[in-house]
């Protein structure tokens, strides 16, 4: 554990009033223990399997967040306990964890993964699909889903204004999203962008919770 890079990127979060997710994909559960034990309880995983292996032989009162992609099929072993599913990126994915949380009773928070790189191997919602299926207001009839905001990842690259430029259209959605299907629901507050590279040009173009994995625990 980076114990100054915790406190550090841990005192610009409070600064701008932003969660922080330790992302501790492969990383074990020793390494993980220790951020436990300085007090920090958000935890991200990209791999059910994983998380749902960590999870048991960590405390109970740990959040866990499962930040990469998601098959549909795997929904139901996380549904019970998971804190927030950030990639959810297709009607099919949120049907069946809405599906998933009546079967159990709970309802599940999801953020909506929108497509805001340049890169062909990441996942999320074009701006316009997105839009579209908002538009048919099926979202409403989901009751066991509590859709919480918006997640996406910035393109790879050492071009610090694409980046700004790509969490900013990112952000911009966001506030459009808030006045045109949100504006009663106080749970649509969280955007979840900005990773070690990149996470300080998120926080100044609006995150509210940022997922870093490297800088905290070192290099994967
Ligand atoms: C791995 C991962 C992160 C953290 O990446 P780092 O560069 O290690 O900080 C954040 N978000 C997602 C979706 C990831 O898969």
């Amino acid at each position: 554990m980076n114990h100054q890079k915790y406190t550090e990127i841990s005192e610009e979060c409070n600064r701008y009033g932003a969660k922080l997710i330790a992302v501790s994909k492969t990383k074990p559960v020793a390494q993980i223990k220790e951020f436990y034990d300085a007090g920090h309880r958000a935890f991200g995983e990209n791999k059910v399997q994983e998380l749902v292996d960590k999870k048991a032989q960590l405390p109970p009162d740990m959040e866990w967040h499962l930040i990469g992609h998601l098959q549909s099929n795997k929904v139901k072993y996380i549904a019970p306990f998971v804190a927030l599913i950030h990639g959810v990126d297709n009607e099919k994915l949120l049907i069946e964890i809405n599906k998933q949380g009546q079967k159990i009773g709970r309802k599940i928070n999801i953020l909506l993964q929108v497509y805001i790189a340049q890169e062909e191997t990441k996942f999320g919602w074009s701006e316009e699909d997105l839009m579209q299926f908002l538009n048919k207001k099926k979202h409403q009839n989901l009751d066991y889903t509590n859709i919480c905001g918006l997640m996406g990842m910035a393109t790879n690259t050492a071009n610090l204004s694409q980046i700004r430029k790509e969490f900013n259209g990112l952000k911009l959605l966001f506030d459009k999203l808030t006045q045109s299907f949100f504006d009663q629901k106080n749970d649509f507050n969280t955007l979840s962008m900005g990773m070690s590279s990149d996470y300080k040009i998120a926080l100044e173009e609006g995150a509210t919770m940022i997922r870093i994995g490297s800088m905290l625990f070192g290099e994967r």
